[in-house]
């Protein structure tokens, strides 16, 4: 077996969930499981949250959609994204909640429900800002017009998306708010109300409890990490954490040189530990050279040369190293901590991302 896991500490994720729930007290909470989960392993979450009574589940893709209810014949599940036409049918079938963005998707459920003798569940999606999915918010009369002369669906939700949530004070906030409000209000005039009305992700739900409406979709704070990245939320803890063993130690000399590139040379004589994980597993290459940092033993090591594709090494002057020490190259020990955020920062990015980025050739297990 192999010594190095991606651990899923899924009783912090509960603890985020119930954080979350506080922040939005009115609201249902919709558990946001792309991408695995942002790579934290679809099944451990929705496993974790369904015995919390969560029932119901946001994904961006068919595929996503469609795997879900495979392994969860129970819950609710929302497609946030565009079904290809040749999967609509499926969906539907499998009673898929859909996120529809375009007239054509539209008419296309409406008759495949027809034909399957069934009522498709519709949130209309609503573009107030972001520019990218959903229809414009001022097409919402149209909008309107064709939903009151349809009746073999169940108009189950109106939705929209915040493009800067995660910085409050973003004028686009209250414009997006504005807009999302006045359709609501178009919807109510012709005699149209939704038992879903959501527009808040993570950063709304922080950040504008007035927007909240019925429903909200979380995702970054449920794994622990806050959709701003300077600004930390102390209640929630990371979900995540990435371990593993020493494979190999050796003593080099003062002036050899440490891995590919010769790049990074011994100071003084002293061991080097290898670190069996490298850019195969997904742990970013940017991080090599004293950019990344780990813990072993509870203690801060900076990364000594170039990260390979299945390892990696540090050093210490003195003999410490053994094989099979402790190494964490995300989580916490003491008073080190090596977080998402700080491999984001490294690389430029953001901890959506460094949690995504894992590969599955490096195992997922329940922590
Ligand atoms: C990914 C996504 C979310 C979740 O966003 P977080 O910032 O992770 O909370 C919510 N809504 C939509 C439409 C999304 O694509």
């Amino acid at each position: 077996m192999r010594s190095f896991v991606k651990r899923i500490v899924t009783e912090n994720l509960v603890s985020n969930y119930y954080t979350m729930k506080k922040y939005a007290p009115r609201a249902i909470v919709v558990p946001v499981v792309k991408a695995d989960a942002y790579g934290h392993s679809t099944r451990l979450v929705v496993d974790a949250l369904l015995s919390e009574g969560v029932d119901f589940f946001a994904v961006a893709f068919s595929c996503e959609a469609l795997q879900l209810r495979k392994d969860y014949p129970q819950i609710r599940i929302l497609m946030m994204g565009i079904p290809e036409k040749e999967d609509i049918r499926l969906l539907v079938q499998e009673k898929i909640d859909l996120a529809v963005s375009d007239w054509l998707t539209f008419k296309h459920i409406i008759t495949v429900g027809k034909e399957l003798k069934c009522y498709p569940r519709i949130h209309i999606k609503v573009d107030t800002g972001i520019n990218r999915l959903g229809f414009r918010y001022d097409s919402c009369q149209q909008i309107v017009e064709f939903c009151q002369n349809i009746s073999d669906v169940e108009l189950v939700g109106i939705m929209s998306h915040f493009a800067c949530s995660d910085e409050p004070s973003h004028p686009l906030n209250r414009v997006q708010i504005a807009r999302f409000w006045k359709c609501i209000e178009i919807f109510k005039q012709a005699g149209i109300s939704f038992m879903y009305q959501h527009i808040c992700n993570s950063g709304g739900v922080l950040n504008f409890p007035e927007a909240h409406y019925s429903m909200v979709r979380i995702g970054i704070c449920l794994y622990g990490y806050s959709p701003n990245i300077n600004k930390a939320i102390s209640q929630l803890k990371p979900v995540m954490e990435i371990e593993g063993k020493l494979s190999f130690v050796k003593s080099v000399k003062e002036g050899e040189t440490v891995s590919y590139g010769a790049t990074w040379r011994v100071p003084e004589d002293g061991y080097i530990a290898v670190i069996p994980i490298g850019y195969g597993d997904g742990y970013y290459r940017l991080l090599s050279n004293g950019h990344g940092k780990v813990i072993v033993n509870g203690k801060l090591y900076s990364i000594s040369g170039r990260i390979c594709m299945d390892q990696f090494m540090i050093f210490a002057r003195d003999n410490i190293f053994s094989t099979g020490d402790r190494v964490q190259i995300l989580g916490a020990n003491g008073k080190h901590r090596v977080s998402a955020n700080d491999i984001a920062r490294v690389v430029g990015s953001i901890p959506y991302e460094t949690l995504c980025q894992f590969l599955p050739r490096l195992p997922t297990v329940k922590a």
